[in-house]
């Protein structure tokens, strides 16, 4: 007999699945959220309004009008306009602990530097710099849009969304041609376009005919007329070039989706669609969106800050809980990091360990450890953990796989699981693969984006005992 392959043990959700109609529908929901919400602030007011709507209360509002929680009460917090976390109350205590989701908001891209905006050879350009792990060849020479806010002195709050619409122009970034490249493309990979050539352009008539500086001067003009933007206002801005346009069904089958900003929002969309379905939970269900995963997580919107136990501490206050119910509720409780990771690429496989690196279509991704070289920076799930999340997913006849971060030694990869696990709560890495990842256009599979809403669904709403397995 021939020993089983991969896909033996964790075969295609498309074989013999009776839900192909339900996974295209929830595919083209996904569509239409993740070409709204191409930024972290962009998700989290998307969530909080979509979550307005469906009767989730304000929590920080309950708390200054002195108003309790009770089980099966649905509540929302944002802070700083770019996390975004999500509960449903559940009939356990708080100090039985919470079954939460987590996921990042924000992704790789380029963001405009604080003095822009200049002029050189009738054009005008804006500096970038990038954000997260880019290869930076490939943000050249395609249609970028413009997103993001400046703070007028003041307070005064500008949004912009620029070039998302087809009749908007878009701005763009050259390379070199290829007819003059030849020292260029004897460079390294890595080296071929450099942070400091990655230079919007963003216009080229120049003001009443002047010939030095009058391009500039239009751009600022046309920035006052349209946005009330003085030069010095991108001093106080978080402007965000992204690729232009939708996610888009890829394949003659259309079983694929091409997107900006799958990582995370191919992760965020199920938790936050699973949190939303999550009704009367035994243990209090939650989903947290967070931001600067792509730059470590620092900052007090990322999850190496405080965010976590700051909201956690409202909803104990609002049980009717005391301050020293937080840590008991955090250490009992188990959070799935809802991450990408990478599926094997057939274009590119010696990159890739083949009998532990997840498929394209065979579901949700339980990845026990990622980090770099020796598992370094990896959280490393427990035994204990995987065995009561598999056991939650095949309950629930959702189909799961296991992964990791491709074959050993040629990078890694890090996740928000170890700054969740200083808590003494159970972390696990668990989320879609992906190709192309930190691409302006990476790829996914509708059946996995599905399987994973069905999987973080049953984790919420399971009342399975953790401490059965811990032992
Ligand atoms: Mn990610
Ligand atoms: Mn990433």
């Amino acid at each position: 007999m021939s020993q089983k392959s991969f896909t033996d043990l964790y075969p295609s959700v498309w074989n013999g699945t009776s839900v192909r109609s339900e996974v295209m529908a929830f595919a083209e929901e996904y569509k239409q959220f993740i070409s709204r919400c191409k930024t972290e602030r962009e998700t989290a007011a998307e969530t909080a309004r979509i979550a307005r709507e469906a009767g989730f209360r304000d929590l920080d509002g309950m708390l200054s009008r002195g108003e309790a929680l009770k089980a099966g009460d649905r509540v929302f917090v944002t802070r700083q306009g770019k996390a975004a976390a999500f509960f449903v109350i559940g009939s356990r205590p708080l100090t039985d602990g919470l079954r939460l989701i987590c996921a990042h908001a924000d992704a790789p891209r380029l963001d405009l530097r604080p003095n822009p905006l200049y002029e050189k050879e009738g054009l005008a350009l804006m500096k970038t710099h990038y954000y997260g792990g880019i290869k930076k060849y490939q943000w050249t020479a395609l249609p970028l849009a413009f997103h993001g806010v400046a703070v007028k002195k003041g307070g005064e709050k500008i949004c912009v969304v620029l070039g998302e619409d087809p009749a908007d122009p878009v701005l763009y970034v050259s390379d070199l041609p290829v007819h003059l490249a030849a020292d260029q493309m004897k460079k390294k990979l890595a080296e071929g376009v450099s942070g400091e050539e990655l230079n919007l352009i963003v216009g080229s008539i120049p003001l009443n005919d002047e010939k030095d500086g009058g391009v500039k001067a239009a751009v600022l003009k046309l920035l006052k007329e349209r946005y009330g933007l003085d030069e010095q206002d991108f001093a106080s801005a978080e402007f965000e070039i992204v690729p232009a346009g939708g996610a888009r069904d890829a394949g003659f089958d259309s079983s694929l989706l091409a997107s900006y900003a799958h990582d995370d929002r191919v992760c965020v969309y199920p938790a936050f669609r699973a949190l939303l379905a999550a009704e009367r939970p035994a243990f209090t269900a939650g989903a947290f969106f967070v931001d600067k995963e792509e730059v470590g997580s620092q900052g007090n919107s990322g999850m190496n800050s405080h965010l976590m136990e700051n909201v956690v501490s409202r909803l104990v206050r609002a049980t009717g809980g005391s301050p020293f119910d937080l840590s008991e509720a955090l250490e009992r409780s188990a959070l799935l990091s809802a991450d990408v990771t990478v599926g094997f690429d057939p274009s590119f496989a010696a990159a890739f360990e083949p009998n532990n690196t997840a498929r394209l279509g065979s579901g949700p991704v339980l990845m026990k450890y990622a980090g770099a070289r020796g598992k370094s920076g990896a959280n490393d799930a427990s035994a204990e953990l995987m065995a009561f999340v598999r056991d939650i997913f095949d309950e629930a006849g959702v189909r799961w796989q296991i992964g990791g971060m491709g074959r050993i030694d040629l990078g890694g990869g890090g996740t928000i699981a170890p700054f969740a696990s200083k808590y003494g709560m159970q972390v696990l890495d668990c989320g879609v693969a992906l190709l192309s990842m930190h691409a302006p256009y990476e790829l996914a599979s509708k059946a996995d984006l599905y399987e994973t809403f069905r999987a973080y669904a049953a984790f919420l709403s399971s009342g399975a005992e953790l401490k059965a397995y811990l032992g």
